[in-house]
């Protein structure tokens, strides 16, 4: 028999608003039933000098578009020269191989080993519905959208005002990419969301490379709120968003990854390269606390599932993450993660990836492992990660190697 309620206890826990060193966390079936667990009956696993923080949310991803290596030529105009870069290339006919439903365990499990447990898919619900349901991760659903906001855009969903209303009524994110690019339609796109009453809280804006000082502080008024992804601005245009300025006027900023065609390898990577990027655009250093809050609770807001996931809080879902680092520095620690220091994933209260030493805590839990390593690092988890590289192999009909799971 498994357990289903066990404590969690680690060198410091990160909330990510506070910290608490050597406290633990008391897990339920699926949720976090209290911090500072003071019941002496249940099973306590120690993690010893471990971090612990919520699990990370992606706010920006394309799983269909998870392949490598990136492809473009940039800087562009805007992402439609990118798109039929992409599409024209023998790389995009590789991927072409592989059926959408492998595809998606890709991306899932690109995002499960830099400790990621919730993603925005940015797609049209009918096309990813069919794959979701069995992933390892939250591929969230409580979404409308929009691809863009110009007359070139690839036409997703019923059209921006229907769409935002309907966000509106149930209480979801609507989303779209917005001003990437720096054509005069893209320009315009603060504009064109406010013309159709969709510039609102409920609104998660993509890249926004482009906005004017006047768009920030409509976005800012309006509480809209914006994600960046440095790595595929750099990529596609060498140029991106003003975060500076965008954090000044108090916007609620998420961090995304985009596709690994375009953009970062995971959001360990984009963590680095934000980190990186805003210190040779400003001349000086992003909080890392700033950054943290970007890639849980900031994300968790703007795609309104506060209540649910992006803090370790009583009653939320236990998603939780468990990295090596310094105690004395935990943000910087995570910051800093490479893949292998994600020693352990928990996804609503069961251990889904993580370090070999802690076997112990998988079979407690009634969850079966495979296993392999990441630089050199012994490694399990509840998904065939290896199975999923070498089918993909067979398909493409070479050992192709993908960064983004450096797996063996
Ligand atoms: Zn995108």
């Amino acid at each position: 028999m498994s357990i289903s309620k066990y404590a969690l206890k680690a060198g410091i826990i990160v909330t990510p608003e506070d910290t608490m060193e050597n406290a633990s966390i008391l897990v339920e079936n699926n949720k976090i039933k209290d911090i500072n667990n003071t019941e002496k009956k249940v099973h306590e696993f120690d993690l010893g000098d471990k971090i612990i923080f919520p699990g990370l949310i992606n706010a920006h991803d394309h799983l269909l578009g998870t392949y490598y290596p990136r492809i473009g030529n940039g800087p562009y105009l805007n992402w439609l020269p990118w798109d039929n870069d992409l599409k024209s290339s023998p790389i995009y006919a590789e991927r072409s191989r592989i059926p959408p439903k492998l595809v998606y365990q890709l991306g899932a499990y690109r995002n499960l080993i830099a400790g990621t447990t919730t993603v925005s898919d940015h797609i049209p619900h009918f096309v990813s519905d069919p794959y979701v349901k069995t992933l390892p991760i939250r591929v969230m659903k409580n979404y409308t959208l929009a691809h863009e906001c110009s007359e070139y855009d690839l036409k997703w969903g019923d059209g921006i005002d229907v769409e935002y209303k309907k966000a509106v009524k149930d209480n979801f994110a609507f989303i779209t990419h917005i001003e990437e690019g720096y054509d005069e339609e893209s320009e315009e796109g603060i504009d064109v969301l406010l013309h159709h009453k969709a510039l609102g809280a409920h609104a998660v804006l993509i890249h926004a490379i482009a906005l004017s000082d006047k768009d920030i502080k409509l976005v800012a008024k309006n509480k809209a709120n914006l994600v960046w992804c440095p790595n595929s601005n750099m990529f596609m245009f060498n140029r991106t968003g003003n975060v500076k300025k965008w954090l000044e006027n108090k916007i609620n900023v998420s961090l995304g990854t985009d596709s690994p065609m375009s953009g970062g390898l995971n959001l360990l990577d984009e963590l680095r390269y934000g980190k990186t990027t805003y210190k040779n655009i400003n001349k000086k250093d992003i909080d890392d606390k700033i950054l943290i809050k970007m890639a849980t609770i900031n994300a968790a807001r703007a795609f309104r599932l506060e209540d649910k996931i992006g803090s370790i809080e009583k009653n939320k879902l236990a998603d939780l993450i468990a990295i090596n680092g310094d105690v004395k520095n935990p943000y910087s620690s995570l910051v800093n993660a490479k893949l292998e220091d994600v020693a352990l994933v928990i996804y609503e209260g069961k251990p889904v990836y993580g370090d070999k030493e802690y076997k112990d805590i998988f079979k407690k839990l009634g969850v079966k492992t495979s296993k392999f390593k990441i630089n050199k690092k012994e490694k399990i988890s509840a998904c065939d990660l290896l199975g999923l590289l070498k089918e993909i192999r067979k398909l493409v009909g070479f050992k192709k190697t993908l960064p983004f799971l450096p797996i063996e």
